[in-house]
Parts: C-alpha cells; structure tokens; sequence
C-alpha cells in the first residue's frame, strides 16, 4: 500500500513514522509513506500555500492551485483509490473505516491547516472526507498521522503477532478485555487466577466475558 500526505507542515509527520510499528512496516516494505511539501507546489517565488479568505474573516485559508497541481502530478504516477481531506466536519473514523482504507492500494491524505482549505478543492479534487472526533485541531497533520497508524497496522505482515491486530478493540464490535504481565502478585493486588491456570479454553472463556462486560459498560451502542 502506498500513503502519499500532503501538508504545508512536513516536519510536524517526521516522527510519528519514525519509531515502532510504522517505521518497521515502512522498512519491511509493507507500506510506502511519501510525506508531500505543499510548498513544492506553490505558483509563486515566495511559495505561498495561503491566502486571507474572500469576505473578510480572520484566519488563513489553503489555496487551490499548489493543491491542485500537486495532485494532479500524484495522479500522472497512478491511480489513487481514494483522495482524503483531513477535516473536522468529516465522515467519523472509527475501526470499520480503517479496515476498509487497509484493503486499498494507493491513497493521499490531505492535511489543512490554519482556517481550512479553499471549498472549490473539496468540490473537485477531494473524494472522501475523515474526522477524526468532534473537535478541532490546528492542522490536519496528527489526524493524518492517526488514520495512517489504524490502517498500516492492519496490513498483512505489520504486526509481528498476525493475530493481535484481530483482538484489539472494535474488531467484532467488542472492546479489549484487560491484559496483564508479571509479577503475577504486587502490593497485593493479584492477577485473575483463570489466567495463570494454563487451561486456554477456561481463560478463552473468561476473556471473552471480559470483553462483552466491557462493552456494555463502556460502549453499549457499539455495533447497534
Ligand atoms: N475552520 C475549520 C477548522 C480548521 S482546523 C472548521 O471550523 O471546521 C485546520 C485543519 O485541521 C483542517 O483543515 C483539518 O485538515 C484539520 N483538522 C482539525 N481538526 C480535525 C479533526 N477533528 N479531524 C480531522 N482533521 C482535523
């Protein structure tokens, strides 16, 4: 899979694909991340991705051209599956978004900053739109960071246990029961016994209650 973000900040997404689980799947070649400066974009000498907005409002607001071009020359390279705007009034990512995303081949996210982006690019050049919660951000740059870890982590050969990425959270609608490392006793405070039985069917079992308990009183409206 190939995830081509485009920012006016490319230096605010240099770590988050620099350490753990993402640099490892970008060195394993099981993603490519092309962190894309908008500026290297931009129609004038000053290379300028912003503009103050027509009718008079405070705040900057991301210019049509230097996006324009820069996807156009993207979309030369090859065909994009999709062509995401990071924005806060944006479809609600949750874990079924991120499985689907994970099934494509070559995405670009694109990333807002200051007041928003200029409408016409969300007209025409923009095929999906994802939010990250109901709330804002200065930049589309960490929202972008976000939805590329929900989705790299789920490809093939990224995690080095394939099964874990399956019994995290929200997969079959459930949260996560707890988990637990040694020492097995600390202050008192003792592990559930089941796990340290042996017997996996037993402690299958209680997981499994674990995370049904959970989910009811966490997030009942999961899955309905
Ligand atoms: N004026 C806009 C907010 C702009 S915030 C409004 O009120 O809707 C600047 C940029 O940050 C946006 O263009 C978007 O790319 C990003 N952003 C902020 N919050 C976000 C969120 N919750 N999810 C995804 N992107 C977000």
């Amino acid at each position: 899979m190939r995830i081509d973000i485009i920012t006016a900040l490319p230096k605010l997404l240099e770590s988050p694909f620099d350490d753990s689980i993402m640099k490892r799947a970008i060195l394993k070649k099981k993603v490519e991340v092309n962190i894309i400066n908008l500026r290297d974009y931009a129609i004038d000498k000053h290379r300028s991705v912003d503009d103050a907005p027509f009718g008079g409002e405070a705040g900057m607001v991301i210019k049509i051209e230097p996006v324009f071009r820069c996807i156009e020359s993207l979309k030369k390279e090859r065909t994009y599956d999709e062509v995401i705007y990071m924005s806060p009034d944006g479809e609600l990512l949750d874990q079924k978004m991120s499985n689907r995303f994970s099934l494509l081949q070559n995405i670009i996210l694109l990333c807002g900053h200051y007041k928003g982006i200029d409408e016409r690019i969300r007209e025409h050049l923009i095929t999906r739109e994802v939010s990250i919660g109901n709330f804002v951000l200065s930049g589309g740059e960490l929202p972008a960071a976000v939805l590329a870890d929900s989705i790299i982590r789920l490809l093939p050969g990224v995690l080095n246990d394939e099964t874990s990425a399956l019994s995290d959270s929200f997969q079959d609608d459930l949260v996560s029961p707890p988990v637990y490392t040694r020492p097995a006793e600390f202050n008192g405070w003792v592990v559930p016994p089941v796990l340290l039985s042996g017997n996996f069917a037993n402690i299958d079992k209680w997981k499994h209650e674990q995370a049904v308990q959970r989910t009811k009183e966490r997030r009942p409206l999961l899955g309905k």
